[in-house]
C-alpha cells in the first residue's frame, strides 16, 4: 500500500454505512450508555461500540488513581481501526483493553514498522475534560507514516478515536494535581509473512490509555552525554516517532544509569558534539536572568523529534517577554557556558514530563552543573504557564485546548 492509498476515506463509506448501524444496535445491546459515536460522518470511518462487560470495579480503579505512576495501569476499553490495500481504513472498533492475536510471521515483529503518539487528556478544573493539542499529535503521526512507508490515517479519524476512547473511560481521568490520562495511539504493521521486499499491505491502528502521575518522581534530572552511541543520523529516522528509534536508545540510556544519570543526551552522528534532545524530551537553554533571560532549543535538523511541548514553549516564551529561539549549542558550549553563568538554567520538555529541570551533565571527559536544587525561576514560570494553560486556570490565547466533554 502506498502512503497516499489509505488516506482517502471515501473508500470506506460503504462498509462504514454499514457498521455505523450495526454499532447502534450492538451499543444498545452491550452497554447501558446513552452515547452512540455520531463522528462518523465527520471521519468517514465509524466505530461500532462493544463495550466491556466487566470494567474494574470503582473501588479497585480509585486505588490504581491513588497512585497511577506511569503507563503500568491501562483503562477498560481501547480503539482499534484496520487498514488494507483494498479497503482502506476500516473496522473502527471501542472494545475491551486486551491482547491484540497475531501469527508469529507478522511483519512488525520482525521488521519493527510501527509508530505511535503520546499525548495527555486534561480533567480540567473548571470540570471539562480536554487535550492539548491532538491535531499537531495526527499531523505528526502522519509525518511519521509517510516516513515509515505506512498508510496516513486521517487526522479526523484519529482525534475522533481519541475522543471515543476518553469519553467511555472517563472515570479513569485523574482528579488529583498534576494528575492525567496519557493516550497513546500507535500503528503497526500486521502482514503476515517475511518478506522484506516492500512494506506491509495492511495494518492495526490502536489507542490505549493510562492514568498518569508525575514522570520522575522528584527534583531535577542528572543526564548522561552519549558519546558512543547515535541515536540518529541525517536521511534516518530521528523526526519520525518509530518504536525502532527507542529500541536504538536503550543501551546509551543503560550507560546512562549505569554513570548513576537519569536520562541520556543525544548527540549529532557526525561529529558527536552538537546537542540534540533528551532519551524522551526536548531541550532548552535559558541564556541570562531576569528582563535579560531567553531560551534556545536545539533547531529541527532532521534527526530530533519536533515535540509539541517544544512548539508550544517557542510560543510561550515570548508571551511572557522571554524571546524563544532554535539553535544550536555543542557540549562545549554547554559546559563553558554554564561555568561563565551565561547559561543560568537548563530544562528538558515533553508530554510525559512537561518541564524538568536539568542540575547535572556528566560524560566521558568529565561533569558540571547549571542552577541548584530547585527550578529555576524561567523554567519555573514556563511550566505554570503551560500548565495552566492545559489545565484551564489559565486562558488559551492560541486555541491549544481541544475539548473532549
Ligand atoms: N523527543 C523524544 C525522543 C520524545 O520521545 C518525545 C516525547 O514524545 C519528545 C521529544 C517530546 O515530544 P512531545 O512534546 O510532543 O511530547
Amino acid at each position: 500500500m502506498t502512503a497516499s492509498a489509505a488516506t482517502d476515506g471515501a473508500a470506506t463509506t460503504a462498509s462504514a454505512a454499514a457498521s455505523e448501524s450495526a454499532a447502534a444496535s450492538e451499543s444498545a445491546a452491550a452497554t447501558d450508555s446513552p452515547r452512540t459515536d455520531t463522528g462518523g460522518a465527520r471521519t468517514g470511518i465509524s466505530f461500532a461500540r462493544h463495550p466491556s462487560g466487566s470494567p474494574l470495579p470503582g473501588q479497585e480503579r480509585a486505588r490504581i488513581l491513588a497512585s497511577p505512576g506511569f503507563g503500568v495501569a491501562f483503562t477498560d476499553h481501547m480503539i482499534t481501526i484496520r487498514c488494507t490495500a483494498e479497503r482502506g481504513w476500516h473496522d473502527g472498533r471501542l472494545e475491551p483493553y486486551g491482547p491484540i492475536s497475531l501469527p508469529p510471521a507478522t511483519s512488525v515483529f520482525h521488521y519493527a514498522q510501527e509508530i505511535f503518539e503520546g499525548l495527555k487528556a486534561y480533567r480540567q478544573h473548571s470540570g471539562p475534560i480536554v487535550a492539548f493539542r491532538p491535531q499537531a499529535n495526527a499531523a505528526r503521526f502522519n509525518r511519521s507514516a509517510v516516513r515509515m512507508a505506512m498508510p496516513q490515517l486521517p487526522e479526523a479519524t484519529f482525534v475522533r478515536a481519541l475522543e471515543l476512547l476518553v469519553t467511555q473511560d472517563r472515570d479513569w481521568v485523574p482528579t488529583a494535581e498534576g494528575h492525567s490520562l496519557y493516550l497513546r495511539p500507535f500503528m503497526i504493521a500486521t502482514h503476515p509473512g517475511l518478506g522484506v521486499s516492500r512494506p506491509s499491505p495492511s495494518y492495526l491502528f490502536v489507542v490505549i490509555a493510562s492514568p498518569a502521575g508525575p514522570y520522575f518522581s522528584a527534583g531535577p534530572v542528572s543526564v548522561w552525554l552519549a558519546e558512543n552511541y547515535t541515536r540518529a543520523a541525517p536521511g534516518g529516522t530521528g523526526e519520525a516517532k518509530c518504536g525502532g528509534n527507542y529500541a536504538g536508545g536503550f543501551a546509551g540510556q543503560q550507560e546512562a544509569l549505569a554513570h548513576g544519570c537519569d536520562q541520556v543526551v543525544w548527540l549529532d552522528a557526525v561529529e558527536h558534539r552538537w546537542v540534540e534532545e533528551m532519551g524522551g524530551m526536548n531541550l532548552f537553554f535559558v541564556y541570562g536572568s531576569g528582563r535579560s533571560a531567553r531560551i534556545m532549543t536545539p533547531a529541527l535538523t532532521g534527526t530530533l523529534l519536533p515535540g509539541i511541548t517544544r512548539d508550544a514553549l517557542l510560543t510561550l516564551g515570548p508571551d511572557l517577554g522571554i524571546p524563544a529561539e532554535e539553535g544550536r549549542i555543542s557540549v562545549e558550549q554547554w559546559r563553558a557556558g554554564c561555568e561563565s553563568g551565561e547559561i543560568t538554567e537548563v530544562f528538558a520538555c515533553g508530554t510525559a514530563a512537561v518541564i524538568t529541570p536539568v542540575a547535572t551533565i556528566k560524560g566521558a571527559t568529565g561533569s558540571w552543573t547549571v542552577g541548584g536544587a530547585e527550578p529555576g525561576p524561567v523554567t519555573s514560570r514556563l511550566k505554570e504557564q503551560l500548565l495552566g494553560i492545559q489545565f484551564g486556570s489559565l486562558p488559551d490565547p492560541h486555541g491549544w485546548i481541544h475539548k473532549i466533554i
